[in-house]
């Protein structure tokens, strides 16, 4: 027995040999050898899911392994699982047999050996990519708190692909930035040489499986996306209730991971919030770094806008920035049709930038102004709340107690009316717009720490019907 331990020590060395650190780390570290029967070995797995992947993807180098350092010529392989998983038998059922790895079907007859892929031009049957945006790239991309982890686990992909977050699974809601950190990430491996990778939408992958199935073409699909050094799919909750497809992707995923290649995903919600994505799916997907970009706050709104005016040369004064900021809230796009269409209004109509005519322009961006609110409404229903005057509010007492109203005063009126900041603070005492400024980032940080003053606003709200 201890010569059949060291055996396969040597076995197992010779395997890692053969294989990256990643791929032996993942699919040896769990994985028993031992002799059934002079002739045949048995390889004791944790489950299916191991049996199916190292039938396909290593029999031939753990054949070659076994009689590298036995001198048996072609061992029976046997695979035993350990704790049967249903669910895992179900994922390994609709793979189809393929030319390169067999049935996968169990036991394996130790003669059909693997051939090595053959040596081919690199880009040849690589998915082919999809075009770049060329403004999605890292450096245009403005960081914050909001997409802070996001940003630094696509950098880390775009440096280490396969290492350091994988895969990596990036989401949140429509317009904040997935498309853009995936292209960037795109953008890099571009720029280092790097082109054998895929970067394709789920749509994408589905429309071309779909089609592979019509012309009885799987194993070139297969081939094809197992053979991208990379795997970048935009949009992946486009797999929900696609069952085939999702059982395509699974083994698509498996092997592309298994081989210790970088995989990037990106969604608008939650690996367990796709509606119809199977568990097994979702827990793969959890297998590496699941991140969410977030709204923006108003700063890195701002930062954005002037970012995106910036590059369209265009100068837009800080209370137009915050104007605007302040109203698109949960788009990141539209806050670039918003600088497109100031731009239009200079270059095209020949109209200055101000807030005035910013609120005229782009209104429709802005949702129905009418409904916007009375300042005086604001007021009173901030003093119903609090224990002050009127006049108090528009004095310049620094007290505590007043000045916390003051402020609620001023970044309700920002939020719910369409006056500038100029105009609040003319409207509060004669302030300068940095004060009110000052009032609303004061008030925006409360809100996120102070739960007296978070309750106090919400009634207020909640009086003036928002
Ligand atoms: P998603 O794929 O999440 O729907 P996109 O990546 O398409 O969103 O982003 C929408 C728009 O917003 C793009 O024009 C993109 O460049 C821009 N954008 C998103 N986040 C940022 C950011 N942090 N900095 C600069 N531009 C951004
Ligand atoms: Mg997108």
């Amino acid at each position: 027995m201890k010569a059949d331990r060291e055996v396969w020590k040597a076995v197992e060395q010779e395997i890692a040999s053969r294989i990256t650190d990643h791929q032996f780390k993942t699919w040896f570290r769990s994985v028993r050898f031992s002799f059934s029967s002079p002739e045949s070995v048995s390889v004791s797995v944790p489950n299916r899911f191991y049996q199916t992947f190292l039938s396909h993807r290593f029999l031939s180098v753990i054949q070659e392994s076994i009689e590298t350092v036995t001198n048996l010529n072609q061992p029976r392989i046997e695979f035993q699982v350990e704790g049967d998983d249903p669910r895992e038998v179900l994922a390994a059922a609709p793979e189809a047999p393929s030319p390169r790895s067999g049935n996968g079907n169990g036991t394996r007859s130790g003669s059909a050996v693997v051939p090595a892929a053959e040596a081919a031009d690199p880009l040849r049957d690589v998915p082919a990519n999809q075009p770049l945006n060329p403004g999605y790239t890292f450096d245009q991309f403005v960081v914050g708190p909001s997409n802070r982890l996001a940003h630094a686990a696509a950098v880390a992909v775009s440096e280490n692909p396969g290492s350091t977050y994988n895969p990596l699974f990036l989401y949140g809601s429509v317009g904040l930035g997935k498309t853009h950190l995936m292209e960037a990430v795109a953008h890099t491996f571009l720029a280092r040489g790097q082109r054998r990778f895929a970067y394709l939408s789920c749509a994408t992958f589905t429309n071309d499986f779909i089609a592979a199935v019509q012309n009885h073409d799987l194993d070139r699909f297969r081939d094809k996306y197992r053979r991208a050094d990379a795997l970048l799919i935009d949009d992946i909750q486009f797999l929900a209730g696609k069952e085939r497809t999702q059982d395509e992707f699974f083994h698509t995923f498996n092997a592309v991971y298994g081989d210790g290649k970088q995989i990037f995903l990106s969604s608008d919600s939650l690996p367990s919030d796709i509606a119809g994505l199977g568990d097994r799916l979702a827990s793969r997907f959890r297998l590496g770094l699941v991140a969410q970009l977030e709204p923006p706050s108003l700063e890195t709104r701002i930062a954005i806008l002037m970012r995106k005016a910036e590059n369209m040369e265009l100068q837009i004064s800080d209370d137009v920035a915050h104007f605007v900021a302040e109203r698109i809230t949960d788009n990141i796009r539209e806050i670039q049709g918003a600088v497109v269409r100031m731009h239009s209004l200079v270059t095209i109509e020949g109209r200055s930038i101000t807030v005035e005519t910013v609120r005229d322009a782009l209104s429709d961006l802005f949702g129905d102004e009418s409904s916007r609110i009375d300042p005086l409404a604001i007021q009173q229903a901030v003093l119903q709340e609090f224990d002050v005057r009127p006049a108090d509010l528009h004095s310049r007492k620094r007290n505590r107690s007043i000045v916390v109203p003051r402020q609620i005063c001023m970044y309700l009126t920002r939020k719910l009316t369409n006056l500038s900041l100029e105009q609040i603070g003319q409207y509060f005492g004669g302030r300068d717009h940095s004060t009110v400024l000052h009032a609303i980032e004061k008030i925006e940080a409360k809100l996120a720490e102070d739960e007296r003053i978070r309750r106090a606003v919400k009634t207020i709200t909640s009086h003036l019907g928002h």
